[in-house]
């Protein structure tokens, strides 16, 4: 079953790669691999497993004009303890083909799932033909996993008539179905836009629709099995492996509300949970490993053989995508650099919901919410490359619901309102980039908000209904996740607010997005019955922004 590592039989079985460079976890050359694990000392399952290790799917991401991410996980108890592996590395094979029935092959590989990493397997596939399709599947242990559809980016200097794309966010597996995964993978989509709270970390519940296995998440077996929990959903796995994936994450993907190395209970051990569950969100992710971690090739392959938990103490998430010259896609991370929420009561951290006037550090302008670093790299690079779009995915609703009386004058300090400062750099950053067609897309907040974005001298400019619009908003609904504001409520506050196009807080859902160098029509797609697996999908409401008109018109 199972023996110290052999490196002449591993040559051997490791096989020729079809000039494809491969990346983490992979053999750059198999000499390389046999040295590392010699050094390592790394026990090599050489028998086929009882059970299939593929339970949980494959998925795609990070698609560049011609490399993309692929992913598996060994797993053949996916909620067991290790997920029902020993502890030995596993040499996985992997294909490329240009068909789905996989009769030309254009590049395969080898890669090794390394139980310090959970047995999960992430390769950069390069040397690809940029903008067109490819299909992918794996080999270990004896089985074979079901095939994805992928898609590379297309080459920078490509024109490009369309694209379509799906924003989607906070899908709270205990609120209800995946059914807009299902409803995402039948679209034929170039890529999924998934903008945070990918897993919930709280403690199962009775009386849900589902229930979480398990106390809070604290320790990387807790998330490593939330997150295959999650996975094991048919919807889910369905979508991943329908298309890449832009993935940014949110708080509950570690702790709710928390704001850099601090969290809402003000736990010491944060620090320390904060790195479990960055380091089970790299094992889950088609994320590229090289630039999350900021490592060479070669550090990867050492740091994932045997994982020092501090290469997971903090990730680089935020990088552009381009997609031709049809769009640039920022995505942004709001939770690692932010400073914590404002005026947090006595003796604990997170939101908070503050009047205005009560809370003086709302108006401190050295407040980040982006960190300065992050915030000086998207001013640096928005505009740079022009382009038809210029898509800013981020976490949360970035048009203030502040103004008024009533309800409306409290702020909840977890949002850009409780970053008015960082907000109005962030605007005015995009007001003088002079980038075409800036839209922003949202999450975290659970309804759709449809705004325009303005910019003026001051914060409070959004109360100014003469001011220019900038620039359009997508604020998309949750998967799944509840609501905790009533339609009624958010009506109110969108009549006290000119900028404020559309609310709909009662619906579950995401966003499709139809892309040409003309338009962007976005579809608000949503949910009849969220407690049924099976649930009809129809659509709530379809916008257009026309190039070079800021904005968003309601169509239907
Ligand atoms: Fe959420
Ligand atoms: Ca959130």
């Amino acid at each position: 079953m199972r023996r110290i590592f052999d490196r002449r039989r591993f040559l051997q079985a490791s096989g020729a790669l079809l000039g494809a460079r491969v990346l983490p976890l992979c053999l750059p050359n198999s000499a390389y691999a046999a040295q590392l694990l010699d050094q390592a000392s790394v026990a090599l399952l050489e028998t086929p497993l009882n059970q299939n290790p593929f339970t949980l799917g494959v998925a795609s991401g990070w698609p560049q004009p011609q490399s993309v991410v692929l992913w598996t996980r060994l797993a053949p108890e996916p909620l067991a303890p290790q997920g029902g592996m020993s502890p030995l590395a596993v040499p996985v094979k992997w294909e490329v083909a240009a068909d789905p029935a996989f009769k030309k092959i254009v590049a395969t590989g080898d890669a090794l799932a390394m139980p310090d990493f959970g047995h999960s397997v992430n390769v950069e596939v390069a040397a690809l033909q940029s903008g067109r399709d490819y299909w992918y599947r794996f080999h270990a242990a004896g089985a074979s996993s079901i095939v994805g559809r992928t898609r590379t980016a297309p080459a920078w200097h490509d024109v490009v008539t369309n694209a379509r794309l799906a924003f989607a966010s906070c899908q709270n597996y205990e609120h209800g179905y995946f059914a807009a995964h299902r409803d995402m993978a039948r679209q034929n989509l170039d890529a999924v836009v998934f903008l945070g709270d990918y897993i919930y970390e709280g403690r199962g519940h009775d009386g849900m629709v589902r229930k979480h296995i398990g106390q809070a998440c604290k320790t990387l077996d807790d998330y490593r099995q939330r997150y295959a929990q999650y996975r094991l959903d048919p919807d889910l796995q369905a979508c991943h492996a329908s298309a890449p994936w832009m993935v940014i994450w949110d708080d509950h993907e570690v702790s709710n509300d928390y704001a850099g190395r601090s969290e809402a209970a003000l736990d010491p051990q944060f620090v320390q949970r904060r790195l479990a569950a960055y380091q089970a969100w790299c094992e889950f992710m088609p994320v590229s490993l090289p630039h999350v971690l900021g490592v060479t090739q070669s550090k990867l392959n050492q740091a994932l053989t045997h994982p020092q938990p501090t290469v997971f103490g903090a990730l680089s998430i935020h990088t552009q995508f381009n997609w031709g010259q049809l769009f640039n896609l920022y995505a942004l991370d709001g939770r690692q650099y932010r400073d914590p929420q404002p005026c947090a009561p006595i003796g604990k951290g997170g939101s908070s919901t503050v009047l205005a006037g009560a809370c003086p550090q709302l108006s401190d302008p050295s407040r980040s919410f982006l960190g300065a670093q992050q915030e000086a790299w998207l001013k640096q690079h928005m505009g740079q490359r022009s382009v038809g779009w210029n898509i800013l995915a981020q976490t949360t609703l970035l048009a203030p619901l502040h103004m008024g009386d009533g309800d409306a004058a409290r702020i909840w300090t977890d949002g850009w309102d409780g970053y008015p400062a960082a907000r109005q750099r962030f605007l005015h950053d995009i007001a003088h980039s002079h980038m075409r067609n800036p839209v922003v897309l949202s999450g975290d907040v659970h309804a759709n908000w449809v705004s325009d974005l303005v910019v003026g001298a001051n914060a409070d400019d959004f109360a100014h209904p003469k001011l220019p619009v900038i620039g359009t908003e997508f604020c998309g609904t949750s998967v799944s996740s509840h609501s905790s504001w009533k339609q009624e409520k958010a009506e109110r506050v969108a009549a006290q607010s000119p900028h404020i196009r559309y609310v709909r807080t009662d619906q579950r859902g995401y966003g499709l997005i139809d892309l040409s160098p003309q338009r962007m029509q976005v579809s608000l797609r949503y949910i009849k019955e969220i407690v049924q697996s099976d649930s009809e999908i129809g659509t709530l409401a379809q916008f257009l922004v026309e190039d070079g008109k800021p904005g968003a018109r309601r169509e239907a």
